[in-house]
């Protein structure tokens, strides 16, 4: 079976925002006016659609799925006509930052994105980390500012926080017609024309002239807009610098090869509550986002040899290449797993293999979600994204790909958990279910961590942070029912070494029947943050025979999980062993596994070992008079301050500070502000502990 679209006609796109900018309100219009269009003619579609979403929402179910397809044909609200249509795949990113995993996830199988952006306050804290992420991932991406219907929007004020904060690169394309009440439409610089959107729910476009009073603004606006695109295009440069006109396709043309090339960053406007502008926003996406093909192809390493990068062009014709990017529990068909296909074609009922598992999979179930119903689909295409349901061994990170040609995608590395929390279940029947509910949830999220405490049998839960895992804990109980108990929160706490150490350790038992026999001498040495462990060996000659080495590695493994200053797992280290000695008849495995676990203990006392402790990137913004209040605050908390500065009146601060210091932080925080204060913070880096505190930790630990 042909595929229905081309592949340059797909855009696979995120939105991407801070919380409350409006990234919901802007998602479900997208699939409401693209809903609509699909099924012109039958106009109650389009309603119903409209209230079947406003449903859902009270219900407080997302409407986006971890992907939504959808269908837009640029311009077609003025013409009526379907043509030239594409396929647009909205891929879910979270709002919250404590999903930074999941924020990096989206991003990695998305070929462009809309940062949404609140009309009165402009960049705000999260919009500024998630762009440097999608910096990282080379997102090319377009700006929306939202809300400016709103008392105190400004779209010139929202255009200067991104060139301040974010990029001197952005380029606006639009202009409100009105800002507050009176946003009424919106000017398109392009063309120099306005639209207004009447009619029910906005659907109603209608083009008209740019009105006398805002044309001086307009045109300024484009000439400066007209700079920025001609710098990156020679021959439209030569032309604009020549005084000739510019063709619209032209203009366009060069706009979409700056955005692609990631050297403009087109800035759009309107108020998705209100319903103007995101017609032309889709329009935008359609112009400027790139398609599969338009960005660099996908590289993966060869699972044969780790050393060899393999490339997988986005072309039905090379092998098949997908990643598995989240793992969602659906409650109508059980798990799916959303692939992003990168290369190739594939049709259902056959094999795949996981390479990161070795595992065959097979493909039973393939599902497109659109906004309001699944299709099956017999076959998938490079550039696609669906849903599979029935995949086994399949986790989110893994690359599924064709048997005879295996590439191992680069897969995505999750930070450590810094916070814990014990969790009980209410009643034994809640007991029976929490298990399995926690064990769901940790599929689908592999910055979310479940585990036992060895010695009181608790659970324990792990993540990054307060809220994370009172979403969690909140899921569980919507979802699946299950009442819980939690815990105070406790940081996740970790150990260290700074310097090399060496030790020997003989295990040696010889009380009558068989005897125990290992003895290793190891070095240990400090890594790189968040490298882990490293295992060396140096063994020669067989002073230790083969097959006892990997205990040795296991022991050491184990004794590090202990920690050696107050029983924290113990990190970044390197460990070689050198030495040793064996016995042939006393010797076993587990004779080397604790002759390991012991030699690590003692090397590492000698290697100045101290507890490590989470420490966070903390944004406060406050109105100027709580300035020195807030600061002495932080600062009692053994927080840094890196910095602070003006934003809409209001003083912001940048502060880095322990986690164990910002336990219920947002109250104490609205009592020193008389409640106008708001921070948010996200985790920043692994910092030794000071020796008074980490005194004060040592002895918590042992009450
Ligand atoms: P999200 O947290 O980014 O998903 O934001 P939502 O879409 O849930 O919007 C947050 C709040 O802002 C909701 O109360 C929306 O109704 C409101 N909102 C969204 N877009 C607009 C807009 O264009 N104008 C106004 N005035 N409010 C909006």
């Amino acid at each position: 079976m042909p595929r229905k679209y081309p592949i340059e006609k797909y855009r696979n796109i995120g939105i991407i925002a801070h919380i409350d900018a409006g990234k919901t309100t802007v998602s479900e219009r997208i699939l409401y006016y693209t809903g609509v269009s699909h099924k012109m003619g039958e106009t109650h579609t389009g309603e119903s659609q409209m209230d079947w979403m406003a449903q859902e929402r009270e219900r407080g179910i997302t409407i986006c799925s971890a992907a939504t397809t959808c269908f837009w044909s640029p311009e077609n609200y003025l013409t009526k006509e379907k043509t030239n249509e594409h396929r647009i795949n909205l891929i879910d990113t979270p709002g919250h930052i404590d999903f930074t995993a999941e924020v990096q996830r989206s991003l990695r199988v998305l070929d462009g994105a809309v940062v949404v952006f609140d009309g009165v306050s402009g960049v705000e804290a999260q919009s500024e980390t998630v762009w440097r992420q999608a910096d990282k991932y080379l997102v090319p991406r377009l700006c929306f500012i939202n809300k400016l219907d709103r008392v105190g929007a400004s779209f010139e004020h929202a255009v200067s926080s991104i060139y301040e904060k974010l990029t001197k690169n952005a380029v606006p394309i639009q202009l409100p017609l009105g800002e507050e009440a009176e946003m009424e439409g919106i000017i398109d610089l392009i063309q120099m024309k306005a639209f207004k959107f009447e009619g029910e729910n906005g659907n109603d476009v209608k083009e008209i002239e740019i009105p006398e009073d805002y044309r001086a603004r307009a045109e300024s606006a484009r000439l400066g807009m007209l700079d920025k695109i001609a710098a990156e295009d020679e021959v439209l440069m030569e032309k604009y610098l020549g005084g000739e006109e510019l063709a619209i396709s032209d203009i366009k043309k060069a706009l979409r090869k700056a955005v692609i090339a990631y050297k403009l960053v087109p800035v759009l406007c309107g108020t998705a509550l209100k319903n103007k502008g995101v017609q032309l926003l889709l329009d935008a996406v359609v112009y400027y986002l790139p398609s599969p093909i338009d960005v660099p192809a996908v590289e993966g390493i060869d699972p044969k040899d780790e050393t060899k990068v393999l490339v997988r062009h986005a072309s039905d014709d090379e092998p098949f290449a997908a990643l598995a990017f989240k793992i969602a529990a659906d409650p109508y068909v059980g798990t799916l797993t959303y692939l992003r296909v990168y290369s190739g074609k594939f049709e259902k009922g056959n094999y795949l293999i996981n390479t990161n598992t070795k595992e065959k999979e097979r493909l039973g179930r393939i599902i497109r979600m659109h906004a309001n119903q699944r299709e099956e689909v017999d076959e998938i295409f490079a550039g696609d994204i669906c849903a599979t349901v029935g995949l086994k061994n399949t986790t989110t990170g893994n690359t599924l790909c064709d048997e005879n040609n295996p590439i191992i995608l680069e897969q995505i590395s999750f930070p450590e958990p810094v916070i814990n929390i014990k969790i009980e279940p209410k009643t034994k029947n809640d007991q029976e279910k929490m298990g399995n509910a926690l064990r769901r949830l940790q599929e689908e999220d592999p910055t979310f961590r479940v585990s036992t405490d060895q010695e009181t049998g608790e659970t324990i839960i792990g993540g990054m942070g307060e809220l994370h895992l009172d979403i969690i804990v909140d899921r569980m109980k919507r979802e699946f029912g299950v009442e819980a108990n939690v815990g105070r929160p406790q940081v996740s706490y970790k150990e260290a070494i700074e310097s090399n150490a060496e030790a020997e350790y003989k295990y040696v038992k010889q009380s009558g029947g068989r005897g125990q026999y290992g003895h290793v001498k190891i070095r240990i040495e400090p890594i790189e943050r968040g490298k882990g462990f490293e295992f060396v060996d140096e063994i020669k000659g067989g002073v230790i025979p083969r097959e006892y080495i990997p205990a040795v590695e296991k022991g050491i493994k184990e004794a590090m999980g202990k920690g050696v200053v107050a029983g924290y797992n113990l990190i970044d280290v390197k460990a070689t062993l050198y030495d040793g000695s064996f016995h042939e008849v006393d010797s076993s495995e587990i004779a080397f596994k604790i002759a390991g676990a012991q030699a690590l203990i003692e090397a590492a006392k000698k290697a100045n070992p101290h507890i490590l402790e989470p420490i966070m990137k903390v944004e406060v913004v406050i109105p100027e008079k709580f300035l020195g209040d807030v600061i002495g605050d932080l600062s009692s908390r053994r927080g840094q301050i890196d910095q602070t500065e003006d934003r809409t009146g209001m003083k912001v601060i940048y502060a880095k500070v322990p986690l164990s210091e910002m336990f219920g932080y947002v109250t104490s925080l609205r009592s020193l502000t008389e409640g106008r204060g708001t921070s948010t913070m996200e985790f920043s880096s692994y910092e030794k502990v000071p020796n008074n505190v980490a005194q004060e930790i040592i002895e918590g630990k042992r009450k």
